[in-house]
């Protein structure tokens, strides 16, 4: 199937700063995870495929026969069946009572986190004539959205009653499956179980039970259940430096650029905003068209690299909105020699977790934070 024929990714332009999206990458992480679980995967494609792009993405993971896509709000959830997403799409946030019937025009699957929730979904598909299909959110211990584990039998069998409601899932959030040492993934773990032992009790059929996100995937098999819901780990990134190499994946995202300015600095001399930075010898600086205003952090000044000509030169001066300078020293540079922010040049790569650590905030924040202004061209998952 021509993965990406009907997936609109957008044109790509003439900006020479792009990221590259291989999607032969993410077709080898899915299965990757396939293969580690041994059970089917929710494909959690929120906040844009974590700065992928939300359709080119899904459709190629659909493409790939992922058994369900997860998102966070339901307008991505609509975006994906606009642009002809067919799979079953969870969208996984906290619900507002108006919104109940788009989501059910729209075929999506509600997360229902409270009694009232429940009688609100229960009034729209009834309205409508048409039954919404529901996962009960359970809360073991994030304190974020869901019915408390310890109170969670009326609410579950509420649900279990319901007739305008199909419950085809059950779930619940870990907090601390980064961590492969954490106790907590454990205790949630059980009171998630136990929750679910109440249906079992009660003799209703028991739903899909779903626990692990990327560190319950890595770390936690009890967390893996009837299936798993893996976000940053399917585009190739470890949730934290910490995290256990356990399932082999490739890096879904590079992004480069070009040299666009080239100038000597003579000694003494400082670069960018705020002149934090000053040459003690003559050297050469080229400059980089991309900046914090298309989400690369400005805590890299002077603190993040590039590849150029194969080789690791440091961010000098602070990143400004649309530009930063790098000390190429004594080598050589030309305007439109490739600039490589994160992926491989030579025998050199630069990480999403790299820049994380240096920059002092999580890979997550990388990936989100760069956005539309930069163009993504999609690489492989065509069939020849
Ligand atoms: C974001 C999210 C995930 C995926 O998290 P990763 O750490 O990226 O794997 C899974 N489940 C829920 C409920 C989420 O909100």
């Amino acid at each position: 199937m021509p993965a990406i024929s009907s997936g609109n990714p957008p044109a790509v332009s003439e900006r020479p700063t792009r990221i590259v999206v291989d999607l032969d990458h993410l077709a080898f992480n899915l299965r990757s995870i396939r293969a580690h679980v041994g059970v089917p995967v929710m494909g959690i494609v929120k906040a844009n495929a974590y700065g992928h792009g939300l359709v080119p993405v899904a459709l190629h993971l659909q493409a790939q026969g992922v058994e369900q896509l997860g998102v966070a709000f339901v307008e991505e959830g609509i975006a994906l069946r606009q642009a002809g997403v067919t799979a079953p799409v969870l969208v996984m946030g906290g619900i507002f009572g108006p919104q109940v019937a788009q989501f059910i025009a729209h075929d999506l699957e509600i997360t229902v986190s409270s009694l009232d929730k429940l009688r609100q979904v229960e009034a729209a598909a009834e309205a409508m004539g048409r039954k919404a299909v529901i996962h009960l959110k359970i809360d073991t211990g994030m304190e974020r959205v869901g019915v408390h584990s310890y109170s969670a039998r009326p609410f579950i069998e509420a649900a279990v009653a319901s007739k305008w409601c199909v419950l085809k899932g059950i779930y619940s959030h870990l907090a601390c499956s980064d961590d492969p040492s954490s106790p907590m993934t454990g205790q949630q773990t059980e009171r998630f179980l136990e929750a679910c032992a109440h249906i079992e009790r009660m003799g209703a059929p028991m739903p899909i039970r779903h626990l692990a996100n990327s560190g319950g995937v890595l770390h936690f098999p009890e967390t893996w259940l009837d299936m798993v819901r893996p976000g940053i780990v399917l585009y190739g990134v470890q949730p934290d430096p910490a995290s256990h190499r356990t399932v082999a994946v490739k890096p879904v995202m590079s992004l480069a650029s070009q040299v666009v300015y080239f100038k000597v600095v003579k000694a003494g001399n400082t670069v960018s905003y705020g002149a934090t930075w000053k040459a003690d010898h003559d050297t050469r600086v080229v400059t980089v068209p991309i900046g914090y205003g298309d989400g690369y952090p400005r805590a890299l000044s002077s603190r993040g690299d590039v590849l150029i000509r194969g080789a690791r030169h440091p961010i000098v001066g602070r990143v400004c909105m649309d530009q930063f300078m790098v000390d190429i020293g004594q080598g050589s540079a030309w305007n439109e020699d490739e600039v490589v922010l994160i992926g491989a040049q030579g025998d050199q790569a630069i990480t999403v977790e790299d820049l994380a650590q240096l920059a002092g905030v999580i890979p997550y924040e990388i990936l989100v934070g760069l956005n539309d202004r930069i163009p993504r061209e999609y690489r492989g998952g065509v069939s020849a």
